[in-house]
Parts: structure tokens; sequence; C-alpha cells
């Protein structure tokens, strides 16, 4: 049974299911999806009401199918188009990643301070200025509190943080607007992390301030 609590929300999903979203935040909904069947269903159900519509659009009549295959899609797993393994990075063995993550396309890591780890991941067609990276964080650390000039999405692939909205373990997904202010803290094992930003950081404290170019976040 699946342990994940913080889901992705009905709006993103269905941005997600229009093919609304930019890249970096598509693969991250998409590798969400892989981890969640709570969310999966739920795009199960968009997919069919999608479909549904379509129909009545091309003037098309329902079929009794139409139920069996509306389950039958809640049932699909993550996007078959990215579900391509790949050989891994080295830093990367050990890590049980997502199909989603096996196919992309996962730079160097680069130390952005000590015991953080980043590595970008290029995606396609990526508005100027969006990010999305793996980052991997030690045990016991607090991140530098920080705010954001856009959303930044964050979706725990192995460990746990918390900050002042909750905990979040493997396959939940925090959503972070410009109005949030958070300091992450990574509890009692490293964290693995997929990050998508719209726009860069806005640290709050010197240590921050000194720690962004290198961080290049
Ligand atoms: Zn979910």
């Amino acid at each position: 049974m699946s342990s994940v609590r913080h889901h992705v929300s009905e709006d993103l999903l269905w941005d997600y299911h229009r093919g609304a979203l930019p890249p970096g935040l598509r693969l991250t909904v998409a590798t969400h999806l892989e981890l969640c069947p709570h969310c999966r269903a739920e795009a199960g159900v968009f997919d069919a009401v999608g479909g549904a519509l379509l129909d009545e659009i091309e003037g098309v009549e329902l079929s009794d199918s139409a139920l069996d295959l509306a389950l039958a899609r809640i049932e699909r797993p993550g996007d078959p188009a990215t579900s391509v393994a790949k050989p891994q990075h080295a830093f990367l063995a050990g890590f049980d990643l997502p199909d989603t993550l096996n196919a992309a396309r996962i730079a160097n890591r680069y130390w952005a301070a000590p015991g953080v780890w980043m590595a970008p991941i290029h995606v396609d067609d990526a508005p100027r200025g969006s990010k999305t990276f793996l980052m991997h964080v030690r045990a016991g650390m607090t991140m530098p509190e920080h705010t954001h000039r856009g959303p930044e999405v964050t979706l725990v692939l192995k460990g746990r943080f918390s900050d002042v909205y909750g905990d979040y373990s493997k396959g939940d997904i925090a959503v972070c607007s410009d109005e949030h202010c958070h300091s992450p803290a990574i509890l009692d094992e490293d964290c693995l992390c997929l990050v998508w930003q719209q726009a860069a950081i806005v640290p709050k404290t010197w240590l921050g301030k000194l720690l962004q170019p290198f961080a290049r976040i």
C-alpha cells in the first residue's frame, strides 16, 4: 500500500492531462504519478472524462463499454513513452529511480555546498530561467531559509524532509509559491529529491545568499 500523503492538486493534474505544463514540471508530475496510485487513478478519470467529452464534441455516441474503458485507463501505468531505462551515472547507483527519471537526461552532479549535491536534468523546450534537477542532501541538514520568485515543486525520491507545512517522504510532493517562505530540514536519513523551479529562489539569510551562486539555484 502506498504511503504517499502529499499529492498533486486537481488543478495541476488537469493541466498535466491537457498538456499545459512546462516540461520540467510535467516530468515532476509524471514521476509522482509513477509513485502514487491515488493520483494515477485521478489522472485516469481525467483521461476517461476527456475522452468522453471529445467523443461528444465529435458527435460519437458513447458505447456501453465506456466505463470499462475508463477503469482500464485508471489502471494504466505511467506514460509508456518515458518508460525506457538507460544506464545511469555511477553517482546514481543504489538509488531506485522511477522509470521517468531513468529515461531522463541527467547531467553530472556538482557539489552545491558541503553535504549537498545537485544534478541538472535537461528537458527540451524548458522556459528560460526554469530549472529541473535532482538534489541530494545529507541527513540532519537544514537548507537556508528562502522564498521563491515563482512556484517550486519538490518530489521526494528517497529519505525525508520536513518544513513548516509538514513531513514529506518518498512519493510526497511539496508545492511552494512565491508567498511561501520555508527552510526544509532533512530528517534522519539522506534525502534525494526531484525539484522543478520556475525561477531562481530568493535566499532570506546571509548564508543562503552566500551559497546561491555556488548552488546555481
Ligand atoms: Zn498523489
